[in-house]
């Protein structure tokens, strides 16, 4: 029984979403086989883990770790390093889970999927920055991207029974919630003055420090829209934002006819990981199990374009489409690091990326290479932004 457990690569096991990974493999032990992990820092969080699931092949960022890490985890297990090692690592089990935070995560989406894996993809930066080659390597024979990030995997839920043509055209629009961040309801006014303690302070998720201020200026659910779309190969237009403040309801999909079909839970994220780890089994957890012998509020309401431009800068990269949604996403990257570090205001965030979308110039994305050229021509004017403030 032990030889047919799937094996799992888990990488970015340190993180907000890996560690939840871990929490429900700790639960699923006769399913799962857990075989690599890979994290960015933390090494004797990844030589606990490496200990504790008898994880045989590490991967870490630099050669410096490599020594560090082997010396804790002894001669035995094999430690691989940098994008190299990354892309190593996504090859050698049957299930990915791409935990990482930013565009690092890039050569697990990639590599994962041409060697036919299934993905289970948290790493929503990568599938936005390389949509168009994502479309390519998605049609090797066994691969498939299963959607860990709770509203897609919520519309992957709802998506079901839908028949699986292209453009899914009984499907009029796919209903994005969002938490609203929190920064709902704040005017322009006094979102010039936001303190980092606040924006850091998610309502109703616990996640990363990145995807953490990316739902404060609502640059997350930019993101997501451009992730659906990609996922479920549906023009953005017909993706919509409805903000939800109690994150009950994960997303909806609206059909033809007028039926609207969500996933509800309490917000808990091994539900999705769970199910992307699963699927089509459905383990026996009741992660964020509703109580509805209580009250359950549920409110709906637009979204404030004005107040939060992240919104439409997002659509407006998708309909430039070509290397736009990588610099949306490469400049951001920036601008929040940049903001984590204390280099810019959170009001500034969003305005950064914006002026770096001005200089974007229609370039096309078909070739990794030329995917690599934009990024870093992205990231190098967001950069000089934030030294020149
Ligand atoms: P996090 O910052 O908590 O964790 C990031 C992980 O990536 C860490 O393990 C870190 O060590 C690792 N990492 C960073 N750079 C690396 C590199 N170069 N090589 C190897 N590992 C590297 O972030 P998170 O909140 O867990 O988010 C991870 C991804 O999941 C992000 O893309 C985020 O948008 C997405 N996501 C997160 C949540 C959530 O609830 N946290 C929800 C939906 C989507
Ligand atoms: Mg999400």
């Amino acid at each position: 029984m032990l030889s047919t457990r799937p094996s799992v690569a888990l990488l970015g096991a340190t993180g907000s979403i890996g560690t939840q990974t871990l929490d429900v493999l700790r639960r699923e032990l006769d399913s799962f086989d857990l075989v690599a992990i890979a994290g960015g820092q933390r090494l004797a969080q990844l030589a606990a883990i490496a200990k504790e699931f008898d994880v045989s092949n590490i991967g870490v960022v630099s050669n410096d770790d490599r020594v560090s890490l082997q010396a804790m985890v002894g001669p035995s297990v094999n430690i691989v390093v940098g994008a190299e090692g990354l892309t190593e690592l996504s090859m050698c089990a049957d299930v990915v889970v791409n935990a990482v935070v930013g565009f690092a995560g890039l050569p697990v989406t990639l590599s994962a999927l041409q060697a036919g894996k299934r993905l289970a993809l948290a790493n929503k930066e990568s599938l936005i920055a390389a949509a168009p080659l994502v479309a390519k390597v998605r049609t090797t024979g066994g691969a498939e991207i299963l959607p860990i990030d709770s509203e897609h995997c919520a519309i992957h839920q709802c998506l079901a029974g839908s028949p699986d043509e292209p453009g899914h055209p009984d499907v009029r629009r796919l209903l994005l919630t969002a938490s609203g961040g929190p920064f709902r309801g704040w005017t322009k006014h006094q979102l010039s003055s936001v303190a980092k303690s606040d924006a850091l302070k998610h309502p109703t998720w616990s996640m990363g420090p990145k995807i953490t201020i990316d739902s404060s200026t609502l640059m997350n659910k930019g993101l997501e829209v451009l992730e659906a779309s990609a996922l479920f190969g549906i023009e953005v237009d017909r993706v919509d934002v409805v903000v939800h403040p109690q994150s009950i309801v994960h997303s909806m999909v609206e059909y033809v006819d007028g039926s609207v079909l969500a996933q509800l839970s309490e917000p808990d994220m091994r539900l999705p990981i769970a199910y992307c780890l699963g699927s089509p089994v459905r383990f026996n957890h009741g992660w964020g199990r509703l109580d509805f012998s209580q009250a359950l509020h549920l409110t709906f309401e637009a979204p404030d374009r004005e107040a939060f431009p992240a919104l439409d800068l997002a659509y407006a990269a998708a309909r430039r489409g070509g290397a736009a949604a990588a610099w949306l996403s490469a400049a951001n990257e920036i601008a929040v690091d940049a903001f984590l570090n204390d280099q810019i205001s959170w009001s500034r965030i969003v305005p950064l990326v914006a002026d770096v979308m001005d200089g974007f110039d229609d370039e096309p994305l078909t070739s990794l290479e030329e995917l690599f050229e934009n990024d870093a021509t992205a990231r190098r004017i967001a950069h000089g932004m934030v030294i020149g403030q």
